[in-house]
Protein backbone atom coordinates (compact mmCIF):
# COMPACT_ATOMS: atom_id res chain seq x y z
CA UNK A 1 0.00 0.00 0.00
CA UNK A 2 1.64 3.11 -0.78
CA UNK A 3 2.37 5.81 1.96
CA UNK A 4 0.17 9.18 1.12
CA UNK A 5 1.84 12.36 2.69
CA UNK A 6 -1.55 13.52 4.00
CA UNK A 7 -4.77 11.80 4.52
CA UNK A 8 -7.58 14.59 5.03
CA UNK A 9 -10.87 13.23 6.22
CA UNK A 10 -13.84 15.53 5.18
CA UNK A 11 -13.59 17.40 1.82
CA UNK A 12 -15.29 20.60 2.44
CA UNK A 13 -14.13 24.12 3.00
CA UNK A 14 -11.33 23.35 5.73
CA UNK A 15 -10.27 20.21 3.67
CA UNK A 16 -10.33 21.48 1.04
CA UNK A 17 -8.62 24.98 1.79
CA UNK A 18 -5.78 22.63 3.80
CA UNK A 19 -5.53 20.27 0.18
CA UNK A 20 -4.76 23.23 -1.45
CA UNK A 21 -1.75 24.57 0.65
CA UNK A 22 -0.41 20.81 0.75
CA UNK A 23 -1.05 19.90 -3.45
CA UNK A 24 0.52 23.76 -3.97
CA UNK A 25 3.47 22.21 -1.95
CA UNK A 26 3.79 19.18 -3.94
CA UNK A 27 2.56 17.20 -1.16
CA UNK A 28 0.75 13.35 -1.99
CA UNK A 29 -3.14 14.13 -0.21
CA UNK A 30 -6.38 12.07 -0.36
CA UNK A 31 -9.45 13.44 0.78
CA UNK A 32 -12.34 11.02 1.70
CA UNK A 33 -15.57 13.07 2.29
CA UNK A 34 -18.59 11.33 3.26
CA UNK A 35 -20.39 14.80 1.20
CA UNK A 36 -22.70 16.03 4.37
CA UNK A 37 -21.18 19.92 5.18
CA UNK A 38 -23.32 21.35 8.02
CA UNK A 39 -24.62 24.07 5.62
CA UNK A 40 -25.82 21.52 2.84
CA UNK A 41 -29.55 22.87 3.38
CA UNK A 42 -28.76 26.39 3.15
CA UNK A 43 -29.90 27.42 -0.50
CA UNK A 44 -27.16 30.83 0.12
CA UNK A 45 -24.18 31.41 2.15
CA UNK A 46 -23.70 35.07 3.08
CA UNK A 47 -20.61 37.03 4.26
CA UNK A 48 -17.85 35.02 2.58
CA UNK A 49 -15.89 37.41 0.28
CA UNK A 50 -16.14 36.81 -3.33
CA UNK A 51 -18.67 34.36 -3.23
CA UNK A 52 -21.48 36.47 -1.30
CA UNK A 53 -24.69 34.94 -1.77
CA UNK A 54 -23.76 32.02 -3.43
CA UNK A 55 -25.35 28.24 -2.89
CA UNK A 56 -22.99 26.74 -0.62
CA UNK A 57 -22.55 23.44 -3.09
CA UNK A 58 -21.56 25.59 -5.66
CA UNK A 59 -18.48 27.49 -3.97
CA UNK A 60 -17.17 23.29 -2.85
CA UNK A 61 -17.31 22.71 -6.50
CA UNK A 62 -15.32 25.73 -7.26
CA UNK A 63 -12.88 24.96 -4.15
CA UNK A 64 -12.51 21.08 -5.44
CA UNK A 65 -12.09 21.73 -9.30
CA UNK A 66 -9.41 24.25 -8.08
CA UNK A 67 -7.71 21.85 -6.03
CA UNK A 68 -7.69 18.87 -8.58
CA UNK A 69 -6.16 20.68 -11.02
CA UNK A 70 -3.23 19.71 -8.61
CA UNK A 71 -1.78 16.00 -9.90
CA UNK A 72 -0.69 14.90 -6.48
CA UNK A 73 -4.24 15.41 -5.00
CA UNK A 74 -6.68 12.80 -4.91
CA UNK A 75 -10.79 13.16 -3.80
CA UNK A 76 -12.36 9.76 -2.88
CA UNK A 77 -16.10 9.73 -2.06
CA UNK A 78 -15.96 7.59 0.75
CA UNK A 79 -16.63 7.59 4.78
CA UNK A 80 -14.17 7.11 6.83
CA UNK A 81 -14.82 4.72 9.72
CA UNK A 82 -11.71 3.52 11.46
CA UNK A 83 -8.42 5.54 12.28
CA UNK A 84 -5.42 4.38 13.80
CA UNK A 85 -1.30 5.13 14.79
CA UNK A 86 1.24 2.64 13.14
CA UNK A 87 4.95 2.80 13.43
CA UNK A 88 5.08 4.93 10.05
CA UNK A 89 2.14 7.38 10.66
CA UNK A 90 -1.76 6.42 10.29
CA UNK A 91 -3.92 3.63 8.59
CA UNK A 92 -7.50 4.76 8.12
CA UNK A 93 -10.62 2.43 7.01
CA UNK A 94 -13.39 3.42 4.75
CA UNK A 95 -16.90 2.32 4.87
CA UNK A 96 -16.22 0.81 1.18
CA UNK A 97 -13.64 -1.48 3.38
CA UNK A 98 -10.66 0.70 1.36
CA UNK A 99 -7.61 0.83 3.84
CA UNK A 100 -5.45 3.74 3.40
CA UNK A 101 -2.06 5.31 5.10
CA UNK A 102 -0.16 8.48 5.79
CA UNK A 103 2.10 10.10 7.62
CA UNK A 104 -0.29 12.74 8.60
CA UNK A 105 -3.76 12.68 9.25
CA UNK A 106 -6.02 16.12 9.20
CA UNK A 107 -9.66 15.80 10.44
CA UNK A 108 -11.61 18.19 8.79
CA UNK A 109 -14.82 16.47 9.76
CA UNK A 110 -17.32 19.56 10.72
CA UNK A 111 -20.10 18.99 13.51
CA UNK A 112 -23.23 17.78 13.75
CA UNK A 113 -25.98 20.12 14.88
CA UNK A 114 -28.42 18.22 17.02
CA UNK A 115 -31.79 20.58 17.02
CA UNK A 116 -34.55 20.88 19.61
CA UNK A 117 -37.34 18.25 19.13
CA UNK A 118 -39.78 20.27 17.65
CA UNK A 119 -41.64 18.70 14.79
CA UNK A 120 -40.71 21.06 11.72
CA UNK A 121 -37.66 22.72 12.56
CA UNK A 122 -34.84 20.14 11.04
CA UNK A 123 -36.93 20.99 7.95
CA UNK A 124 -36.24 24.35 7.58
CA UNK A 125 -32.64 24.41 9.58
CA UNK A 126 -30.50 26.80 6.83
CA UNK A 127 -33.63 27.91 5.26
CA UNK A 128 -35.72 30.19 8.12
CA UNK A 129 -33.94 28.25 11.25
CA UNK A 130 -30.77 29.86 11.63
CA UNK A 131 -27.87 29.68 13.31
CA UNK A 132 -25.67 32.54 12.88
CA UNK A 133 -26.67 36.34 11.98
CA UNK A 134 -23.41 37.01 10.65
CA UNK A 135 -24.94 34.85 7.77
CA UNK A 136 -28.25 35.11 7.62
CA UNK A 137 -29.77 37.99 9.41
CA UNK A 138 -29.37 41.03 6.96
CA UNK A 139 -31.97 39.05 4.71
CA UNK A 140 -34.39 39.19 7.78
CA UNK A 141 -33.51 42.77 8.83
CA UNK A 142 -36.50 44.34 10.47
CA UNK A 143 -38.63 40.93 10.04
CA UNK A 144 -40.30 38.91 12.34
CA UNK A 145 -37.95 36.83 14.55
CA UNK A 146 -38.00 34.76 17.33
CA UNK A 147 -35.11 33.54 19.75
CA UNK A 148 -35.48 29.65 20.97
CA UNK A 149 -33.93 29.68 24.30
CA UNK A 150 -33.80 30.12 27.77
CA UNK A 151 -31.80 31.51 30.73
CA UNK A 152 -28.42 33.22 29.97
CA UNK A 153 -28.35 32.48 26.41
CA UNK A 154 -31.89 33.81 25.77
CA UNK A 155 -30.70 37.08 26.95
CA UNK A 156 -27.25 36.63 24.85
CA UNK A 157 -28.80 35.96 21.66
CA UNK A 158 -31.69 38.54 22.38
CA UNK A 159 -28.85 41.00 22.82
CA UNK A 160 -26.90 40.72 19.71
CA UNK A 161 -29.66 40.04 17.34
CA UNK A 162 -31.53 42.93 17.93
CA UNK A 163 -29.10 44.54 16.28
CA UNK A 164 -31.39 43.17 13.16
CA UNK A 165 -34.46 43.58 14.33
CA UNK A 166 -36.62 45.12 17.04
CA UNK A 167 -39.57 42.84 16.03
CA UNK A 168 -38.11 40.25 18.39
CA UNK A 169 -39.82 37.64 19.95
CA UNK A 170 -38.57 34.92 22.68
CA UNK A 171 -39.40 31.38 22.53
CA UNK A 172 -38.19 29.62 26.31
CA UNK A 173 -39.86 26.03 24.83
CA UNK A 174 -40.91 25.49 28.87
CA UNK A 175 -40.98 27.85 32.03
CA UNK A 176 -38.49 30.66 31.77
CA UNK A 177 -35.42 30.82 33.74
CA UNK A 178 -34.44 34.30 33.78
CA UNK A 179 -33.59 36.40 36.15
CA UNK A 180 -35.11 39.52 37.79
CA UNK A 181 -32.27 41.78 36.34
CA UNK A 182 -32.57 39.29 32.74
CA UNK A 183 -36.42 39.85 32.29
CA UNK A 184 -35.70 43.77 33.26
CA UNK A 185 -33.18 43.73 29.70
CA UNK A 186 -36.06 42.33 27.84
CA UNK A 187 -38.75 44.30 28.78
CA UNK A 188 -36.59 47.20 28.28
CA UNK A 189 -36.11 45.72 24.89
CA UNK A 190 -39.82 45.22 24.05
CA UNK A 191 -39.35 41.51 23.89
CA UNK A 192 -42.18 39.58 24.51
CA UNK A 193 -41.37 36.05 26.09
CA UNK A 194 -43.26 32.86 25.00
CA UNK A 195 -43.11 30.27 27.58
CA UNK A 196 -45.49 27.12 26.65
CA UNK A 197 -43.73 24.62 24.66
CA UNK A 198 -43.35 25.00 21.22
CA UNK A 199 -45.09 22.07 19.36
CA UNK A 200 -44.43 22.69 15.83
CA UNK A 201 -42.70 24.99 12.90
CA UNK A 202 -45.43 25.13 10.59
CA UNK A 203 -43.37 25.99 6.98
CA UNK A 204 -43.67 25.75 3.32
CA UNK A 205 -40.57 24.08 1.75
CA UNK A 206 -38.45 25.16 4.66
CA UNK A 207 -39.32 28.82 5.32
CA UNK A 208 -41.58 28.95 8.23
CA UNK A 209 -44.95 30.42 8.60
CA UNK A 210 -45.66 30.38 12.35
CA UNK A 211 -44.62 28.58 15.48
CA UNK A 212 -47.60 26.45 17.12
CA UNK A 213 -47.53 26.12 20.83
CA UNK A 214 -48.81 23.29 23.15
CA UNK A 215 -51.61 25.84 24.30
CA UNK A 216 -52.75 25.98 20.53
CA UNK A 217 -52.05 29.51 19.86
CA UNK A 218 -50.07 30.76 16.95
CA UNK A 219 -47.36 33.21 16.84
CA UNK A 220 -46.42 34.55 12.97
CA UNK A 221 -42.57 34.31 12.45
CA UNK A 222 -40.23 34.99 9.14
CA UNK A 223 -36.83 33.24 11.16
CA UNK A 224 -35.95 31.50 14.10
CA UNK A 225 -33.05 31.95 15.18
CA UNK A 226 -31.70 29.00 17.39
CA UNK A 227 -28.20 27.95 18.64
CA UNK A 228 -28.01 24.08 18.17
CA UNK A 229 -25.80 21.18 20.65
CA UNK A 230 -23.00 20.42 18.64
CA UNK A 231 -22.25 16.69 18.40
CA UNK A 232 -18.63 15.18 17.05
CA UNK A 233 -19.84 13.80 13.36
CA UNK A 234 -17.86 10.67 13.85
CA UNK A 235 -16.09 9.34 16.57
CA UNK A 236 -12.23 9.55 14.84
CA UNK A 237 -10.49 12.42 17.22
CA UNK A 238 -11.27 10.06 20.74
CA UNK A 239 -10.10 6.87 18.83
CA UNK A 240 -6.84 8.84 18.27
CA UNK A 241 -6.66 9.99 21.88
CA UNK A 242 -6.98 13.50 20.45
CA UNK A 243 -8.26 16.02 23.25
CA UNK A 244 -11.74 17.66 23.09
CA UNK A 245 -13.09 20.56 25.24
CA UNK A 246 -16.46 20.94 26.92
CA UNK A 247 -18.30 21.87 23.82
CA UNK A 248 -17.00 18.33 21.81
CA UNK A 249 -14.43 20.50 20.05
CA UNK A 250 -11.12 19.40 19.28
CA UNK A 251 -8.36 21.35 20.75
CA UNK A 252 -6.01 22.31 18.71
CA UNK A 253 -3.05 25.03 18.35
CA UNK A 254 -2.97 28.11 16.50
CA UNK A 255 -2.20 25.77 13.43
CA UNK A 256 -4.15 23.12 13.37
CA UNK A 257 -2.28 21.05 15.56
CA UNK A 258 -3.72 18.66 18.01
CA UNK A 259 -2.30 16.79 21.39
CA UNK A 260 -1.64 14.08 19.42
CA UNK A 261 1.48 13.96 16.71
CA UNK A 262 1.09 14.36 13.12
CA UNK A 263 -3.08 14.59 13.56
CA UNK A 264 -4.35 17.70 12.74
CA UNK A 265 -7.85 19.63 12.84
CA UNK A 266 -9.14 22.17 10.97
CA UNK A 267 -12.80 24.21 10.37
CA UNK A 268 -16.08 23.21 12.73
CA UNK A 269 -14.83 20.53 14.57
CA UNK A 270 -12.06 22.80 16.25
CA UNK A 271 -13.58 26.27 16.21
CA UNK A 272 -16.51 28.21 17.76
CA UNK A 273 -16.37 30.94 14.89
CA UNK A 274 -18.47 28.37 12.13
CA UNK A 275 -18.02 30.27 9.28
CA UNK A 276 -16.82 29.19 5.91
CA UNK A 277 -14.35 32.00 5.56
CA UNK A 278 -12.94 30.72 9.12
CA UNK A 279 -12.90 27.00 7.84
CA UNK A 280 -10.74 28.06 5.02
CA UNK A 281 -8.39 29.83 6.99
CA UNK A 282 -8.01 27.12 9.74
CA UNK A 283 -7.35 24.55 6.21
CA UNK A 284 -4.82 27.03 4.95
CA UNK A 285 -3.00 27.47 8.23
CA UNK A 286 -3.40 23.85 9.03
CA UNK A 287 -2.32 22.63 5.57
CA UNK A 288 0.99 25.00 5.59
CA UNK A 289 1.62 23.39 9.18
CA UNK A 290 1.46 20.45 8.27
CA UNK A 291 3.99 20.39 5.07
CA UNK A 292 6.39 22.40 7.69
CA UNK A 293 6.31 19.34 10.08
CA UNK A 294 6.70 16.93 7.06
CA UNK A 295 9.53 18.63 5.87
CA UNK A 296 11.09 19.02 8.96
CA UNK A 297 10.91 15.18 9.64
CA UNK A 298 12.40 15.11 6.09
CA UNK A 299 15.30 16.98 7.01
CA UNK A 300 16.19 15.01 10.87
CA UNK A 301 16.31 11.97 8.49
CA UNK A 302 18.85 13.18 7.03
CA UNK A 303 20.53 14.79 10.46
CA UNK A 304 19.94 18.15 8.69
C1 LIG B 1 -27.49 25.80 8.61
C2 LIG B 1 -26.15 26.45 8.44
C3 LIG B 1 -26.01 27.53 7.58
C4 LIG B 1 -24.77 28.14 7.43
N1 LIG B 1 -24.64 29.22 6.62
C5 LIG B 1 -23.44 29.82 6.48
C6 LIG B 1 -23.27 30.97 5.66
O1 LIG B 1 -24.22 31.48 5.06
N2 LIG B 1 -22.03 31.53 5.60
C7 LIG B 1 -20.97 31.02 6.27
O2 LIG B 1 -19.86 31.56 6.16
N3 LIG B 1 -21.10 29.94 7.06
C8 LIG B 1 -22.29 29.32 7.17
N4 LIG B 1 -22.43 28.24 7.97
C9 LIG B 1 -21.24 27.69 8.63
C10 LIG B 1 -20.46 26.82 7.62
O3 LIG B 1 -21.36 25.96 6.95
C11 LIG B 1 -19.42 25.99 8.36
O4 LIG B 1 -18.61 26.85 9.14
C12 LIG B 1 -18.55 25.23 7.35
O5 LIG B 1 -19.36 24.35 6.59
C13 LIG B 1 -17.46 24.46 8.08
O6 LIG B 1 -16.66 23.82 7.13
P1 LIG B 1 -15.94 22.45 7.52
O7 LIG B 1 -15.17 22.06 6.32
O8 LIG B 1 -15.26 22.57 8.82
O9 LIG B 1 -17.14 21.41 7.80
P2 LIG B 1 -18.35 20.98 6.88
O10 LIG B 1 -18.58 21.96 5.80
O11 LIG B 1 -19.48 20.67 7.79
O12 LIG B 1 -17.83 19.64 6.19
C14 LIG B 1 -17.37 18.53 6.90
C15 LIG B 1 -17.24 17.41 5.88
O13 LIG B 1 -16.61 16.28 6.50
C16 LIG B 1 -17.32 15.13 6.11
N5 LIG B 1 -17.07 14.05 7.07
C17 LIG B 1 -17.43 13.99 8.39
N6 LIG B 1 -17.03 12.82 8.93
C18 LIG B 1 -16.43 12.12 7.91
C19 LIG B 1 -15.83 10.85 7.83
N7 LIG B 1 -15.77 10.03 8.90
N8 LIG B 1 -15.32 10.44 6.65
C20 LIG B 1 -15.36 11.25 5.56
N9 LIG B 1 -15.91 12.48 5.58
C21 LIG B 1 -16.45 12.91 6.75
C22 LIG B 1 -18.77 15.60 6.08
O14 LIG B 1 -19.59 14.67 5.38
C23 LIG B 1 -18.61 16.94 5.39
O15 LIG B 1 -18.60 16.81 3.99
C24 LIG B 1 -23.66 27.63 8.13
C25 LIG B 1 -23.81 26.55 9.01
C26 LIG B 1 -25.04 25.96 9.17
C27 LIG B 1 -25.19 24.81 10.13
Amino acid sequence: MKQLDVIIVGGSYAGLSAAMALGRALRHVLIINAGEPANRQTPYAHNFLTHDGQPPAVIADIARQQILAYPTITFKNDSVVGAVQTDRGFEVTTKSGQPYQSRKLLLATGVVDQLPAIDGLADCWGISALHCPYCHGYEVAGQRIGVLANGDLAVEMVRLIQQWSKQLTLFTNGPATLTPDQLDQLTRLNVPIVEPTVRQMVHRQGYVQHLLADDGTTYPLDALFVRPIIAKSNPLADQLGCVSNGMNLIEVTEFGQTNVVGVYAAGDNSTMLRAVSAAVANGTKAGAFLNRELTENDLAFLAL
